[in-house]
């Protein structure tokens, strides 16, 4: 199969959908793999080492969509790559539908085959392709938290550990999944008083075992949450309801039981976001104020550190990638439930039941 790997163009997206190492194993498998000039050298890949890898270096993001049968990539495709985008190719990516109408109604038209990353899912019912993104973004959710809670970033100038005599902040994780078990953990490994909700029982259960002493359990509930907000200086929002919006758990009349300078991380708001008032943003201008209460709510959180999220990325992507290479996109998607779950819209129609839900399309 002929392999596109395109830079991704989204504002400080500096991940890659492919090491030089999975470059080697497809070409060794008898595959061609185009990759754009220059697509992984934020990543610490440069061209040199994909080309010793076997792959060919193409100067621009046309030619790869040009010339590949399958691109894969990081982020959805961005309006200047709509029209990139050819009948009967397969695209493989983030997608994120529910959260865009726009980008829905463009694949529709495109006739592509598109397999998001983000509801491939295993008979547990977890999203193998997600995962290593949540890992990522959990984790810098409390770092870029306790950046936004510094003064000189605008926030109220709090330090989370406290210091002997001085409490440290107490964090509040909406959502006790892959984001909000990472987000816990390292905001009570930084010393906070922690509070994770989620609507799992089961789930909580098991939080409440694994988890440090300082992180607390709670179920979430408007009434629950409304209670918690007055003594919150971190609230980091990470629900997801698997290919559909999140719901508002904080609305704008609710952000008054907030003291003034607290932050909200909204992880969430690449699929629509979890507090009435976020609206994405991005790394050059990633937070700004409602009722002063400051938000950050950037879509693409692991893009920032690009070293890790890329190899933590290409591990879970590879196996597919390879999959789809070896078989072709219909028998990969026959023969593996997991993948063919992938499928969101296939030649002009939607496949994934929540995404046709959500913009009242046929399945
Ligand atoms: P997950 O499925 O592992 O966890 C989500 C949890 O939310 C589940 O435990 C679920 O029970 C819980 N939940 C659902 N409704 C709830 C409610 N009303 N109140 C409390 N909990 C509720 O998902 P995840 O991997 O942790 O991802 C969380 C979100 O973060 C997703 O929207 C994902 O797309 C997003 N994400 C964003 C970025 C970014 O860069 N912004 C990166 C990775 C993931």
């Amino acid at each position: 199969m002929i392999i596109g790997i395109p830079k991704e163009i989204k504002n400080n997206e500096n991940r890659v959908s492919l090491t030089p190492g999975g470059a080697k194993e497809l070409v060794k498998r008898g595959h061609t793999v185009y990759v754009q000039h220059n697509a992984g050298v934020n990543s610490g890949f440069d061209d040199e080492a994909y080309v010793a890898a076997g792959a060919n270096i193409l100067s621009s993001i046309e030619k790869v969509y040009d010339i590949a049968e399958m691109i894969v990539k990081v982020k959805e495709p961005i309006e200047s790559e709509y029209k990139l985008i050819k009948p009967n190719q397969v695209i493989f990516t983030y997608f994120h539908f529910a959260s865009e109408r726009e980008l829905t109604y463009a694949m529709i038209e495109s006739g592509a085959i598109c397999i998001a990353y983000e509801t491939v899912e295993k008979e547990d019912r977890s999203l193998p392709l997600l995962i290593p993104m949540s890992e990522v973004a959990g984790r810098m959710s409390v770092q870029v938290g306790a950046r936004f809670l510094e003064q000189p970033q605008g926030g109220k100038g709090l330090l989370i550990s406290g210091v002997p005599g001085v409490k440290p902040a107490k964090v509040l994780v909406l959502g006790g999944g892959i984001v909000g078990t990472n987000a816990a953990l390292m905001a009570a490994g930084m010393g906070a008083d922690v509070v994770i909700t989620d609507i799992s029982l089961p789930r909580l259960r098991y939080l409440s075992e694994v988890m440090p002493p300082n992180v607390k359990t709670l179920f979430s509930s408007q009434h629950n949450i409304e209670e918690e907000l007055p003594t919150i200086d971190l609230v980091i929002g990470a629900v997801l309801i698997p290919g559909a919006k999140a719901p508002h758990l904080i609305t704008r009349d609710m952000l008054k039981h907030l003291r003034k300078g607290s932050l909200l991380v909204d992880v969430a708001i690449d699929q629509g976001g979890c507090f009435e008032t976020s609206h994405p943003t991005t790394h050059a201008d990633p937070q700004y104020l409602v009722d002063g209460i400051m938000h950050y709510c950037v879509a693409n959180i692991p893009g920032a550190v690009p070293f890790t999220s890329t190899l933590a990325l290409t591990n879970a992507t590879f196996p597919y990638v390879l999959m789809l290479a070896e078989k072709g996109w219909e028998k990969a998607c026959r023969e593996d439930t997991s993948l063919k779950l992938g499928l969101n819209i296939v030649k002009g129609k939607v496949t994934y039941p929540a995404v046709a839900d959500t913009f009242g399309l046929n399945y």
